[in-house]
């Protein structure tokens, strides 16, 4: 059998008996995948670093049909993204992310989710420390969006209507967007001003807010979406995220 060749992401990897590995990456032909590493942990020097999580490479491993467990011939790494490690909200914002995609991707192709996940890994390891936050929890809608996931913002999903400047609606989880402040009246679900939508607008598309606010609240709707609509329950690191955010100050939207 020949070995495929693809670009790819490590996201997670663990010991498997004494000199072995499982490793899990989102690659550009196979969508995730399991491989197993064999004697890896016996290699010394190139063959241990270069299995680093976060890294960008190209993986080559024999897949076999109608398996979930490859085996891997070799990651030749391109890209290392040790930063990540250095700093506990820029790992848990990658962590995120990736407990995101290995929760929800399957074995089939998705170039955006590939370019998202490279563009988060890239933007959480490099911003500025005040704008991890922002970026940790951009990171996480950016990948929600590239599963087709994206909440809508306005018009009111409800009624239709364009929701007014100074709208202050509700989040509607379960419609997956935002109710105008007309049909939020007798529903539930955190308010959600002009400021807030047009905050969680900018970090669907990777723009970072110089002066970014509320970033336990934003996190709060982003772990109720995610849960709600992409996996079944909350992700671990999004709660670990949330005990290192800046607290929120005063009361508003
Ligand atoms: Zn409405």
């Amino acid at each position: 059998m020949a070995p495929v060749s693809t670009p790819a992401v490590l996201l997670r990897s663990h010991d498997y008996g004494d000199s072995s590995r499982i490793l899990r990456f989102y690659t550009e032909t196979h969508g995730l995948l399991s491989v197993m590493a064999r004697g890896v942990r016996k290699r010394s020097g190139k063959g241990a670093t270069t299995l680093a999580t976060f890294a960008t490479g190209t993986l080559t491993a024999y897949i076999k049909p109608h398996r979930d467990l490859h085996t891997m011939k070799d990651f030749d790494c391109t890209h290392f993204r040790d930063g990540l490690g250095l700093d506990v909200m820029r790992f848990a914002g990658a962590s995120a992310t990736a407990e995101l995609v290995l929760a929800h991707a399957d074995q089939e192709q998705n170039p955006d989710l590939l370019r998202a996940l490279e563009q988060v890994l890239d933007t959480l390891q490099s911003v500025e420390t005040a704008q991890v936050p922002a970026a940790a929890l951009s990171a996480v809608w950016r990948i929600t969006k590239a599963f087709g996931f994206a909440p809508q913002l306005d018009p009111c999903v409800c009624c239709g209507e364009p929701l007014a400047d100074d709208s202050v609606g509700r989040f509607d989880f379960a419609s997956g967007g935002v109710r105008c402040a007309r049909c939020a009246e007798d529903a539930g679900g955190p308010r959600l001003g002009p400021i807030a939508r047009a905050q969680i607008a900018n970090l669907l598309a990777c723009e970072l807010d110089a002066e970014f606010t509320y970033a336990r609240r934003h996190l709060g709707v982003l772990s109720d979406f995610v849960a709600y609509h992409v996996v079944s329950k909350p992700l671990k690191s999004l709660h670990f995220l949330g005990g290192l955010l800046p607290p929120d100050e005063g009361i508003g939207a």
